[in-house]
């Protein structure tokens, strides 16, 4: 969480809990494609955080968090979802998969960046998901690399494997992230097909990528996907409105999609105070677009890719790592603040 987002947590009182629940990832390795060493920085000086002010959290733990910050004041169903939607009415008519009907005043579709709310509301993702020309796998492998709060990056052009080290923990998270001009959509849900890909794509790997193929045939909770944002002309229509990845996905190449998920969801709160909903979707994205648009762009192409797909910038990009300690502390990006919240106003 950075810059604005830190202040949408302040003002929800967690703020002390979020501090709380801080990993603390200090130092990222960059290596060649035989494995040995380019450059070692402090992950602040990549991820363009403040040291000492932006925040680094386990994802469950975030989740946790806010749960427990609400789960008193309302009530909350899991394991079902909407079937239908239906605002023909006064309010929306929502059918359950569960069975269960009611009618809502609103409905705040949070749904991630496959939203099925989305799709009810606009239709097909294929109009809004603007893939960024990578797939990538997450999955976890045990520990046996010693490593301790810190980052790992193996790169070739167009090709990367990460392992990332939450404090001491057994497992490591690792990533194997490929560009791909078209996206494999089709091959990414079937698990011996994408599984060939993989393995075709890193064929001639070295460092520990076969040990990391070999562990992702193994994982039963890999998760597959292609990077992409989601663009969309509006976020709400009639009475249901969208919020976080469903609205404007930035992708994990941003690294700020928990910050302007957020963001925006203390902004919709925010306008719909005066109650009236038609004004208040409206000044949601009013006053809420331009901080998503600069946080979309912050994607680096070429050299200043997260991801560099030919060896030139592959090469370019190296060099610039070689540097960065020498850098003068990151004051964080500017797209990071690019928001002031608007004043709590009570009663
Ligand atoms: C590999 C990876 C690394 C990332 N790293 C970072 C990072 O370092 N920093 C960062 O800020 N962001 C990162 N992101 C992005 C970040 O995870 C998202 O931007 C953020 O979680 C968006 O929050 P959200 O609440 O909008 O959606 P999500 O966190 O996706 O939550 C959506 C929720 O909706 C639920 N859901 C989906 N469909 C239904 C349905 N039909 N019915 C009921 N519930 C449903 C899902 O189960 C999920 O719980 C990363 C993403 C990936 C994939």
């Amino acid at each position: 969480m950075r810059g604005t987002a830190l202040d949408v947590v302040d003002r929800m009182g967690i703020l002390p809990n979020v501090r709380e629940a801080q990993v603390d990832i200090r130092r990222s390795t960059f290596l060649d494609a035989d494995g040995s060493e380019v450059a070692s920085v402090p992950a602040h000086t990549v991820t363009g955080s403040v040291a000492g002010r932006d925040v680094e959290i386990r994802r469950g733990d975030l989740t946790q968090i806010l749960y427990r910050a609400v789960r008193d004041d309302m009530e909350i169903v899991f394991d079902d979802s909407i079937e239908t939607l239906d605002q023909s009415g006064h309010g929306v008519d929502v059918t359950f998969r569960s069975g269960a009907t009611h009618t809502f005043d609103l409905v705040f579709g949070a749904d991630g960046v496959h939203s099925p709310t989305r799709r009810f509301l606009f239709g097909p993702e294929e109009q809004y998901h603007r893939y960024l020309g990578y797939c990538f796998a997450v999955f976890d492998v045990p520990n046996t690399f010693g490593l301790s709060s810190e980052s790992v990056v193996w790169n070739s052009p167009g090709r990367a494997a990460a392992l990332y080290a939450v404090e001491d923990d057994e497992e490591l998270h690792a990533l194997l992230n490929f560009a791909r001009p078209e996206p494999p959509v089709d091959v990414l849900g079937d698990r011996e097909a994408r599984q060939k890909l993989f393995e075709s794509v890193y064929a001639d790997a070295g460092w520990e990528v076969p040990s990391l193929l070999a562990a992702l045939r193994e994982s039963d909770d890999a998760f597959f996907d292609t990077v992409g944002q989601i663009h969309l002309p509006r976020w709400s229509s009639g009475r249901v409105a969208l919020v976080g990845d469903a609205a404007y996905a930035p992708s994990f190449l941003t690294g700020q999609g928990t910050s302007i998920a957020l963001v925006g969801a203390y902004m919709l709160a925010a306008s719909l105070a005066d109650g009236d909903h038609v004004a208040g979707f409206a000044a949601y994205e009013r006053d809420t677009r331009d901080f998503v648009t600069q946080n979309q762009a912050l994607v680096g192409k070429g050299e200043a890719a997260l991801f560099p797909v030919t060896r030139q910038d592959l090469e370019r990009r190296n060099s610039r790592l070689r540097t960065l300690s020498s850098l003068p502390v990151d004051q964080g990006r500017p797209a990071h603040t690019a928001l002031t919240l608007p004043p709590v106003r009570l009663g």
